[in-house]
């Protein structure tokens, strides 16, 4: 499943939501794993919300960023040396320093002082799944962001407790999704 295309569309599919419904129902009434909760969990929302929205510009997200490759932190200079040599697009990241060779965070030498990216094809696949990727990851996306997160139509009322619980979450989580609060 391409979950930044699915997550692009307003409309759900009930087939989908009701087959991770229900696993994530029998999983925890038997198994009870964690992790596959959090795999369940990942498809089922993409059944529930989409990501609305544009981008304006704002930059915000290519200034003082966090590098995750591959599910790993780039928080180290090793790290990040070892990920520049396998991939070059890598190279256009500088990472400003916390102390000694731990990293804070990255600057990006491709943004343009009207915060557009001047390598906007060549740009790395992070920077291509961002928004998708932090909403996947955190339930959230930052409020100063053009993209927002709103739940798509024709979601069935949710009356298992820990699913509607992960809902309210991500509803009180991100404010401009509130206002639909009353639809579930
Ligand atoms: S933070 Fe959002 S609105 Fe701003 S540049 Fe990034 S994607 Fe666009
Ligand atoms: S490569 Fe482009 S999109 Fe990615 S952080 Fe740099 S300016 Fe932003």
């Amino acid at each position: 499943m391409n979950f930044q295309d699915y997550l692009k569309s307003s409309k759900g599919s009930i087939v989908s939501f009701y087959f991770w419904y229900f696993l994530h129902i029998i999983n925890e009434k038997t198994l009870k794993n964690n992790n596959f909760e959090s795999y369940i969990w990942e498809f089922l929302k993409c059944d529930i919300f989409y990501i609305a929205g544009k981008c304006q510009t704002s930059g915000n997200c290519c200034k003082n960023l966090m590098l995750v490759k591959n599910g790993i932190t780039l928080n180290t200079k090793e790290k990040f040396e070892k990920i520049k040599t396998k991939d070059k697009k890598y190279n256009r990241f500088v990472p400003n320093y916390l102390s000694g060779t731990k990293i804070k965070n990255f600057s990006c030498t491709c943004i343009t002082p009207q915060n557009i990216c001047s390598d906007y094809q060549g740009r790395p696949k992070l920077c291509r799944s961002y928004p998708f990727s932090i909403f996947l990851k955190d339930d959230k996306i930052p409020n100063t962001c053009g993209y927002y997160i709103n739940i798509k139509t024709k979601v069935p009322k949710i009356k298992n407790k820990s699913i509607s619980n992960k809902i309210d979450h991500i509803i009180n989580n991100n404010d401009r999704c509130r206002i639909l609060e009353e639809e579930l």
